[in-house]
């Protein structure tokens, strides 16, 4: 069973910042464009923080949020996650993050 994902939804929901440990949250920053042009978004320490660009299509930002988080998760845990692996496992978090997957909706 598939169900379509609504990304401006998803986009909308994005939160403010986001946890990403027992006392370390990312700051979730909106920015127009990053000096380099391929760049879709940026995971920031100290502070830290997870850039997106505000003009990409409400399904690259989910994209990149996904992305981004996985770096923050791997610099949070010590993992050394490397961008190739990021890439792969991005597609993986959609999955985990994805309503009434992992864990159904609420009764
Ligand atoms: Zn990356």
């Amino acid at each position: 069973m598939s169900k379509r994902i609504n990304w401006k939804a998803f986009k909308e929901r994005i939160p403010a910042r986001v946890q990403v440990g027992a006392r370390r949250f990312f700051e979730i920053v909106w920015v127009q464009s990053f000096s380099d042009p391929s760049i879709f978004g940026e995971t920031r320490f100290s502070p830290d923080q997870i850039a997106l660009r505000a003009v990409d299509s409400e399904k690259e930002i989910c994209h990149t949020y996904y992305h981004e988080l996985l770096h923050a998760f791997s610099d949070q845990y010590e993992v050394g996650l490397t961008e190739a692996q990021v890439m792969k496992l991005e597609k993986a978090l959609h999955y985990i993050l994805k309503d009434g997957n992992l864990i159904k909706e609420k009764l």
